[in-house]
């Protein structure tokens, strides 16, 4: 407490962030996650912004697959996974996810953040190179900063650019190349194009990796993810991905490979090596719901027919989205303080939304973030409509009809 300066500089820094429209205040909710929440206040929301993409983060069955593992593994256990952290269902959901994501094994950590904090610096040295799309997840360009291999970055899902990249890290002699890409940028909705990804990485001999936390249980035909959805299961080296969005949404996250690969970050991944293990509730939650939907495609077949009928309700009332199939649907309203005024005045209107604009999104693209969960009923999407329609015409955003 003997540097006041260093307060007030932070406190100066804050005050910027309020003035520049930058500071993220906390919504705070006062019932469990779902399609309607109840807000600190006591008003009912439909939520149309969480990551819970198949509607399992507030529901019952997975509360009681947790409740389940919660009674026959207790509730922590105070250790890592190699002292003495591992129980039968940290081995079964690893085995399920390799099965559901079709790879040889899996390891499982407290978060997507944490796969992809560790994944690179124990595969990958100064004599390799990671060629990363410019939009990837902040835990990835995390993970890369730890890791002593070149860095080359290519243009947003620019395939030609990849290319560039790959001639170049080529050219410099490099080792080992691996390609990295979200399967699913969030801001977007857009799909890595994994088919093409492949064949370059089979052109210039390199690895890919993908992170799969905005598709696994959703995309492709039965879930499986992004790789399933672009058919090249089977192709794709490393798959990192959450347990804390589709799959249950509580917290967790995991690295899918091959054996080679999974073994060495046992050996050598520091989140997984110096932090606690993922508590048995999450892993036995975590087990139901692969197994549920590996049961039926009810939830995912929700989902994506609630996704088409928002995305073509929402242009026919006149609003200008980004194109695209997946449950992010980005709602263009261009300009940062018409997207800030519309955000609130949605939440004045019971639809809870997020506003994105500079820097989180390039400059002029500033928009709101509709995110569809299987758990919407058409009722409460005609609702979250009708609100974006008389927003729309209060802010002179689409026309008066
Ligand atoms: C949400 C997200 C993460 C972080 O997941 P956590 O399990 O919450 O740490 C990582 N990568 C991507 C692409 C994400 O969207």
């Amino acid at each position: 407490m003997s540097d006041p300066a260093f307060y007030s500089g932070l406190q100066q820094k804050l005050e910027t962030l309020k003035t520049e429209g930058l500071f993220k205040p906390e919504r705070v909710l006062a019932s469990r996650q779902g399609a309607e929440v109840v807000a600190a206040d006591g008003r009912t929301l439909i939520n149309m912004c969480a990551n819970n993409y198949l509607g399992l983060s507030g529901d019952l069955e997975t509360q009681q697959a947790a409740e389940a593992a919660l009674q026959k593994y207790g509730y922590g256990l105070s250790s890592v996974r190699f002292i003495c952290g591992t129980q039968t269902v940290h081995k079964e959901l690893e085995k399920k996810l390799s099965d559901f994501l079709g790879t040889e094994d899996t390891i499982l950590y407290a978060a997507a953040f944490d796969a992809n904090g560790g994944v690179f610096e124990p595969l990958f040295d100064e004599n390799d190179a990671i060629i990363s799309d410019a939009l990837n997840h902040a835990s990835i360009i995390d993970g890369v900063r730890l890791c002593k291999a070149a860095r080359y970055r290519y243009a947003n899902n620019d395939m030609a650019d990849l290319e560039t990249q790959l001639q170049a890290a080529a050219s410099a002699g490099k080792r080992h190349k691996i390609i990295v890409t979200d399967g699913v940028f969030s801001m977007d909705g857009t799909i890595a194009q994994l088919d093409r990804i492949v064949e370059l990485a089979q052109k210039y001999g390199a690895l890919t990796m993908i992170d799969e936390s905005h598709a696994s249980g959703f995309m492709g035909r039965t879930g499986r993810g992004t790789h399933e959805h672009c058919g090249v299961i089977g192709k794709i080296d490393i798959i990192t991905g959450t347990l804390g969005k589709a799959l249950g949404g509580a917290m967790g996250g995991f690295t899918s490979g091959r054996r080679e690969v999974i073994e060495t970050l046992r050996q050598k991944s520091r989140p997984y090596l110096f932090s606690n293990t993922l508590a048995p509730m999450i892993a036995g939650a975590s087990l139901a719901v692969l197994e549920r939907i590996g049961k039926s495609t009810e939830l995912r077949d929700r989902l994506h027919e609630n996704t088409a009928y928002f995305r073509r309700e929402i242009e026919r009332i006149g609003f200008t989205i980004k194109p695209g199939t997946h449950p992010v649907v980005p709602v263009m309203l261009f300009d940062a303080p018409v997207a800030q005024k519309f955000a609130a005045r949605m939440f004045e209107l019971g639809v809870l939304l997020s506003g994105f604009f500079y820097p989180v999104v390039p400059m002029g693209q500033a928009r709101v973030r509709v995110q569809l969960s299987a758990a919407h009923t058409r009722e409460q999407l005609d609702k979250v409509l009708a609100a974006f329609e008389q927003a729309g015409r209060e802010l002179g955003i689409i026309n008066a009809a």
